[in-house]
């Protein structure tokens, strides 16, 4: 299917010499928005503010003012950014009605260069799964098959990339949110080395492991916005300096370059037809030049059990400002503090977040706590530097992005274990805070499969670099 949209960075130009204006690129997504609005891909649109920025970048360029990077680009951004002139809910009831008190970092820089944020997109509530099903508002349909989920939690961003609402959209990664949904749904999704851009204005899931996916259709478009985004923010103390000065494609060539195939990635659990998927792009990468080796990284197979430890008890913290007194939803039959507390959070979260909820305090309790979260900690070191280890020897790292294709809407969501199994190949980078990414490799009954590949932490442009001469080698 042939896109409406060129490379960012082109269209970018051909809104600063005049060829498109930006009132037509916004009025080219808001079309394509409304069009295909039974997807459930957006929450909200943002047409006033979006028309008049648009006016406003034409009107600056008429004077010959230069805009910037992305001059009139318009793109979408998950609904967990504070983002004027739209609420901002999370996907969850306890949010409904929310209006930004001020803007999310990414925004503004993205604003700064003349980006137009045209809508908020849907999401699992909060962040919290891997199928957009957990949405307070509904979920989004797979844009390759409506009977099919399109990934989570960026679903809805993964989705209005693949629809061709816009050329790119933000997303958020705690433990695969952005590349699952690019694997599903048929993008390219990245998620940054922990700290690489800032959070700030975005509603927390899990601090020691949150960061800002980007989903778009070109690796090239990543690092575009890559160099955009990254740097430090003193707003968000995590943030780290980057590590060049510009991002950009500059390197496409695979020859010599030591890449390693994660055995445990490559086993038990794995569908078969995203096996076969998977084999035949690493032999793809293989004879562009790529040295191939299998590695082991043996504790990734306690993964899913660290994460789902760490990331509940950090949820469970980060929720606890959601108590119906200061912002969001407030029940109003309550009678007293306490009264408020407790049905403004039992009436306005969802099922997933309760669940985490307990979970995370349970494993946060006194005499539980050695036994779970300060466990899970060790265990995760232990996973980290045996990702040191292999990084000795291999520059990158390739295999899968989950062990199958989309599945059905329904399927899984009353099985939350079985949702958990969906990020068991994503989750390893994110609590060793590396920097993945996934590009589309083909397809298995149809449905889109996602390479993922994974570099130390601090490398995304090298990254980023191998994934655009991998995604040239898979489309030839
Ligand atoms: N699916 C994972 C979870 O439910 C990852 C979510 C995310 O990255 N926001 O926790």
């Amino acid at each position: 299917m042939a896109s409406q949209w060129k490379p960012v960075s082109e269209l970018a130009n051909d809104v600063q010499s005049g060829v498109i204006s930006a009132s037509e690129l916004v009025e080219a997504s808001l079309k394509t928005i409304a069009a295909k609005s039974e997807y459930h891909a957006v929450l909200s649109v943002l047409e006033a503010s979006a028309r008049a920025r648009a006016k406003d970048i034409d009107t600056r360029i008429a004077k010959g003012e230069t805009i910037g990077k992305l001059a009139g680009v318009p793109f979408i951004a998950k609904d967990n950014f504070l983002v004027f002139g739209a609420e901002t809910t999370a996907a969850s009831n306890i949010l409904k009605g929310f209006q930004a008190p001020y803007q999310s970092t990414a925004i503004n820089l993205l604003e700064a260069e003349g980006a137009i944020c045209v809508a908020k997109a849907n999401l699992d509530a909060f962040g919290h799964g891997a199928s957009t099903e957990n949405s307070d508002f509904g979920p989004t349909l797979n844009p390759h098959d409506k009977t099919r989920v399109p990934g989570g939690s960026s679903g809805g961003s993964a989705a209005a990339v693949v629809l061709d609402m816009v050329p790119f959209a933000l997303g958020t990664d705690t433990g695969g949110s952005s590349r699952q949904p690019a694997s599903f749904s048929g993008c390219v999704g990245y998620k940054p080395t922990y700290g690489l851009i800032s959070r700030s204005g975005v509603v927390a899931m899990a601090s020691s492991t949150d960061t800002i996916g980007t989903l778009a259709r070109s690796v090239e478009d990543v690092a575009t916005i890559t160099d955009v985004l990254a740097g430090i923010d003193e707003l968000d103390s995590t943030t780290i300096q980057r590590e060049t000065e510009g991002y950009a494609i500059t390197d496409t060539s695979l020859k010599g370059k030591k890449i390693g195939v994660v055995k445990e990635y490559m086993g038990e659990g794995l569908d078969p037809g995203v096996k076969t998927a998977i084999e035949s792009a690493i032999e793809k990468l293989a004879r562009a030049g790529a040295e191939i080796v299998e590695v082991s990284i043996p504790s990734l197979a306690l993964s899913l059990a660290i994460y789902y430890i760490l990331v509940p008890a950090e949820i469970s913290s980060n929720l606890s400002r959601y108590d119906g007194q200061r912002f969001g939803y407030s029940d109003a039959s309550a009678t007293n503090l306490e009264d408020s507390y407790v049905k403004s959070r039992s009436h306005g979260f969802g099922k997933e977040a309760k669940r985490r909820i307990i979970i995370g305090t349970h494993v946060l309790s006194s005499g539980y706590y050695d036994a779970y979260y300060k466990k899970a900690q060790l265990v995760r070191t232990k996973l980290i530097n045996e990702f040191n280890s292999v990084f000795e020897s291999v520059d990158y790292l390739v295999g899968p992005t989950a062990p199958t294709t989309a599945f059905k809407l329904g399927e899984n969501a009353n099985d939350p274990l079985q949702m958990y199994l969906a990020d068991v190949m994503t989750v390893g980078a994110s609590l060793a805070g590396l920097p993945a990414i996934v590009i589309p490799a083909g397809s298995s009954e149809d449905l889109p499969v996602g390479l993922q590949l994974m570099s130390p932490a601090k490398t995304d442009n090298q990254l980023l670099n191998v994934a655009a001469a991998a995604q040239k080698v898979m489309s030839a």
